[in-house]
């Protein structure tokens, strides 16, 4: 995005203000779409990374589904156009409540992840799906490992994604009974920024072993393999998963199983299409370092804090500082010492008012920001060429204490 737009952004709409390139995600999109082009596949946009209503509804425009994991998300795709039938259901905690929304709503698909959650499924399904059957996924957990940060791993033996390997065929088994259910898919979610292939590739042949077993045993219900989402993108300018390595790792499943192939990007869409724009408050020198204060904090973009992430920095409009010979912290206004946006950056001119732009905020941004410390969370903007619109109004006061009351009624129980 060019520095002219996003000036006039900052200027219109104040900061923090989070902005969308749609051409970004729409050049992600179609690289995706393109690798995976030979085989019969279709991408489902992984919601919770960034759930903004305009890209919601952009995404879908461009042919995407929507993964969701909460009867929240279902609500927000369902708002911005999508199709109940363009939507899978995944997640480890769905309650019965959600899963009969779903249900109710028509989705497309749900992913189970865990033996009770089909007797829980088969049940709502019974009770309120008056005619076709619901169709189930099952989330496989095919032990695989992935090299990213530990919290961003899913697919290891221990954790609480998917069903262990060991236990799908019972629950295949399980969920042919039940009449109410029908078995369309099994897939995997490994992990997420996820880098490299192998992988997926490793992953791939599993659920392909999978599928095998299923036909042996006479389970020939399967509509789609589904190898979930995970594709690493580049926050510092080094590769990151590139497509076509990607579609060349797991092509051979759709291909030789016969099913098409699902797969649930988040990141990957809208990570690089995002900025975060803020302002310099204040520049203070403390223990012989420099710190520069600005008015995001880790309420606004989590990602440094929560894993270590490094996220680009530039100054988009110069105000004193230095020449960028001294390395500074940029830290938000929260009470908190983990509250920063990036150590140690060379920084020319970012002194008080300087405009920064924190680049890689697309995903796992916005989404993840929360009001702590009383702060009404930030605008939302997309940019198409050199126009802008806002997509979320900046929150306000009003909005943070809507709900809630000084003089509570009590309830004699
Ligand atoms: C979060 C998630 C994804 C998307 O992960 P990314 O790393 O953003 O691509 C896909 N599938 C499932 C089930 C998820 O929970």
């Amino acid at each position: 995005m060019g520095q002219g737009l996003l000036s006039r952004v900052a200027a219109a709409v104040g900061t923090p203000t989070f902005v969308y390139d749609l051409a970004a995600i729409r050049r992600q999109y179609g690289a995706l779409d393109a690798a995976l082009g030979p085989v019969a596949h279709r991408i489902y946009y992984s919601v919770k990374a960034n759930s903004n209503l305009a890209v919601l509804s952009f995404l879908r425009s461009l042919g995407a589904g929507a993964d969701i994991v909460s009867a929240g998300e279902l609500e927000r795709v369902l708002r911005a156009g999508f199709q109940a039938a363009e939507v899978v259901f995944s997640g480890v905690g769905k309650t019965p409540q959600e899963i009969e929304s779903a249900i109710r709503a028509g989705v497309s698909l749900i992913n189970l992840e865990s033996a009770a959650e089909l007797d829980i499924v088969a049940a709502t399904a019974e009770r309120v799906a008056k005619g076709a059957p619901v169709s189930i996924g099952i989330r496989v957990n095919p032990d695989v490992t992935t090299r990213t940060h530990p919290y961003t791993q899913t697919g290891g033996k221990g954790m609480k994604f998917g069903i262990p390997m060991d236990e799908v065929l019972a629950v295949a088994r399980r969920a042919a009974e039940r009449k109410a259910v029908t078995l369309r898919s099994v897939g995997m979610h490994i992990g997420s920024q996820i880098a490299e292939s192998g992988p997926y590739r490793e992953g791939a042949h599993k659920l392909a072993r999978i599928v095998d077993q299923f036909r042996i045993e006479g389970i020939d219900s399967l509509h789609s393999v589904d190898v979930g989402g995970g594709l690493g993108i580049s926050y510092t300018g080094d590769p990151g998963l590139n497509p076509e390595a990607f579609a060349k790792a797991v092509s051979f499943l759709p291909q030789q199983t016969n099913l098409t192939l699902l797969t649930e990007p988040g990141r990957f869409l809208v990570g690089n299409a995002g900025s975060l724009l803020t302002r310099v408050l204040y520049r203070k020198r403390s223990g012989g370092r420099d710190i520069v204060v600005v008015d995001a904090g880790m309420n606004d973009l989590l990602r440094p804090s929560l894993y270590g992430a490094h996220h680009d920095i530039r100054v988009l409009e110069p105000r004193g500082g230095d020449g960028g010979d001294i390395p500074v912290d940029v830290v938000g206004p929260l009470c908190e010492s983990g509250d920063f946006l990036g150590m140690d950056r060379r920084l020319p001119g970012a002194g008080p008012g300087a405009l920064l732009e924190v680049r890689g905020a697309g995903a796992y941004a916005f989404s993840m920001s929360s009001q702590y410390n009383s702060r009404p969370r930030a605008a939302e903007v997309v940019v198409e060429g050199e126009r802008y619109g806002i997509a979320r109004k900046r929150e306000t006061v009003e909005d943070l204490l809507r709900g809630e009351s000084s003089s509570v009624s009590w309830s004699e129980t």
